[in-house]
């Protein structure tokens, strides 16, 4: 399957477009808990409208677009060096420190620790890192150039030490 045509070009300029800060006095950076107010009660939201799924696929699908712009910009052939960079984008951008965990067949599975998005937060039932999963996702798509299935396997906020994206290729 190849990537739907809708990936190609916008998201680009629009990332481009957002990265421009002028904030001579507040700069660029913030308290990663209004990120996360941000992020929580936006899904929360959602959730009255969308539902639970119809939620975590938006939030994935968003996730996706910047996995995929990511992994477009890189142009590496060779697996585990592009696998590598985009661990350091990941980690570079402080959205976690993402690595492989274990490998099955017709999967790859990778920890997130340090997850932007619910480490450290209590154990609340359930699993909260769409974005994070479409990242992955996204990447993955982008170097084998057709759509994986993703999904978050473990994840902090649901009582686990780490966030974990099982993408089954
Ligand atoms: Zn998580």
């Amino acid at each position: 399957m190849k990537l739907p045509e809708k990936y190609d070009g916008e998201n680009k300029n629009r990332m481009k477009a957002l990265s421009q800060v002028v904030r001579p006095k507040l700069g660029d950076t913030i308290p990663l808990s209004v990120f996360r107010v941000f992020r929580q009660f936006s899904a929360l939201h959602a959730e009255e409208i969308l539902g639970r799924t119809g939620t975590k696929v938006v939030f994935q699908h968003a996730g996706r677009q910047l996995g995929i712009e990511v992994g477009k910009s890189l142009h590496i052939d060779d697996l585990q060096e592009y696998l590598n960079r985009v661990f350091e984008y990941v980690e570079d951008n402080g959205i976690g420190i993402l690595s492989v965990n274990t490998d099955e067949e017709g999967k790859m599975i990778f920890k997130l620790d340090e997850c932007i998005t619910c480490a450290g937060m209590p154990d609340i039932g359930k699993k909260i890192c769409h974005f994070e999963v479409g990242i992955v996702a996204g990447a993955v798509e982008a170097f084998l150039g057709e759509s994986v299935a993703a999904t978050e396997s473990k994840c902090n906020a649901d009582g686990d030490d780490f966030c974990e994206v099982t993408v089954t290729v």
